[in-house]
């Protein structure tokens, strides 16, 4: 079938030495634990950003605060800050105990992304932030606006108009294009958003009644976003959000950390060296697990413990940080298709900028099966009421694998731990998903259990 070379080396080649890559090609679930991690402390001197480009973020979406409690009422009462709550999920942990017959020691929690305001996904971090760092460089640069302005001024007919002579594009699987959608719409910016084929139909609508210009494409990801990129280089007044590359989204997902830290403190969860943290991340193109990956390692240094998780039909972060080969690999250079009900982690070929961060940072990554992310939805939605779209339950099994493997956690020192450890889900998105199409998520998994 594969008859280029990867790399230099043939499919078979490929596989006869790599047994882990005869398994994904075979679409197995698998758990890849990182034999190249290093201490923090070490590998943050490689990396050319850190702590204080996080705090700048942190502090830009301070600023916009006033306006995003006007604009997003339903942000009001946390003061503007878009931010989601964490629980604790101890049903679903007797749920999973009974699914794989065995005591899971430790704690479950679950960050619920899910319901962040706006955008109802991880992106309202990232996606919403470098809108707002755009709208605000336009606006300073041109005069209309001061840092210690009020943000409330940029709604107003004025600030509209001004941003109307500008535009964003973006390429999306979905849940990028609604953030920047709706966030560059209700500034003014006129937006396009590329949408990729996996991108659901009432994403594209909500976008549409927005005025938001949807271009649909019968390919994947990795196309939506070169048209998009593709838009913006023949026009100097539209700014591209290149998901595949951007560090201003790394750094809008990065901000989640430290606001997790004070979460954590007021549930009385305390991470160190005897509590040690582990943080579960559904994984597409790499920016938003990346990016919160790099904050919880700088809010919890080597006390947390970061996993991805793919689908098994879209395992390219795993490739590209196993083989090495970053973004100079797809999955479908391997005839993986690419194709899965996880439409927010359907992508074939990772970010190289997240890969070249990271390779030192991350434990691991495993991947799930979509009949398995249905399973979880359901019994997510059954044992503690939360309605999740099936990338957001990639982080589920996450637990169960780090417990299943010895080797592992030999290697970080953690097998007298795990008593007192941590396991917390990140759920990415959900609760904008219409009704009746959330019933046909559960349904399916409800058939499955
Ligand atoms: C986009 C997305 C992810 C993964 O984020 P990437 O930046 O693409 O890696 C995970 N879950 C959901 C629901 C998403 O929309």
């Amino acid at each position: 079938m594969q008859d280029n070379k990867i790399n230099g080396r043939s499919m078979d080649e490929w596989i006869a030495e790599h047994r882990i890559i005869a398994d994904l090609v075979a679409l197995k679930e698998v758990s890849w634990f990182n034999p190249g991690t290093k201490q923090f402390a070490e590998t943050i001197f490689n990396i050319p950003f850190g702590g204080a480009e996080v705090q700048d973020a942190a502090d830009r979406l301070e600023r916009f605060s006033p306006y995003i409690a006007k604009v997003f009422p339903e942000t009001a009462a946390a003061n503007g800050h878009i931010e989601s709550p964490v629980q604790e999920i101890t049903a679903m942990k007797g749920v999973l105990e009974e699914l794989f017959g065995q005591f899971l020691p430790g704690r479950l929690l679950a960050k619920c992304d899910s319901h962040l305001p706006i955008s109802g996904s991880i992106k309202a971090r990232g996606g919403i932030y470098e809108v707002l760092k755009h709208a605000e460089f336009l606006a300073v640069e041109a005069g209309l606006l001061a840092l210690d302005d009020n943000y409330v001024v940029l709604d107003s007919d004025e600030f509209r108009s001004f941003f109307g002579k500008y535009s964003i594009a973006v390429g999306s699987t979905g849940n990028l294009g609604l953030s920047i959608g709706i966030m560059g719409a209700q500034l003014g910016f006129k937006v396009s958003v590329h949408m990729s084929a996996d991108a659901r139909q009432w994403k594209k609508d909500m976008l549409r009644s927005k005025g938001v210009n949807v271009l649909e494409y019968e390919s994947d990801y990795s196309l939506a976003v070169a048209e998009g990129r593709k838009e913006a280089a023949s026009d100097s007044s539209c700014y591209f959000v290149d998901d595949e590359n951007s560090i201003n989204l790394f750094m809008g997902y990065a901000v989640a950390a430290e606001r997790l830290k004070e979460q954590f403190a007021e549930l009385g969860i305390v991470v160190d060296a005897d509590h040690p943290l582990f943080a579960y991340l559904p994984c597409g193109v790499g920016g938003g697990p990346g990016g919160v990956a790099f904050g919880l390692k700088l809010a919890f240094q080597d006390n947390v413990h970061c996993i991805f998780a793919e689908p098994t039909h879209s395992p390219a972060m795993l490739l590209g940080l196993y083989t090495g080969l970053h973004d100079g690999v797809s999955v479908q250079d391997f005839g993986i298709d690419n194709l899965t009900a996880a439409d927010g982690l359907a992508v074939g070929r990772p970010s190289g900028f997240v890969g070249r961060t990271m390779h030192e940072l991350l434990d691991g990554v495993y991947t799930v099966s979509d009949e398995n992310l249905y399973r979880y939805l359901a019994m997510m939605a059954d044992s503690e009421d939360l309605a999740l779209e099936p990338s957001a339950v990639a982080g589920v099994p996450g637990i169960v694998r780090v417990l299943g493997d010895k080797e592992y956690l030999a290697l970080h020192g953690l097998a007298g731990e795990m008593d007192r450890a941590t396991h917390l889900v990140w759920c990415t998105g959900g609760s904008m998903v219409p009704e009746e199409e959330m019933r046909g998520y559960y349904e399916r998994g409800r058939g499955m259990c």
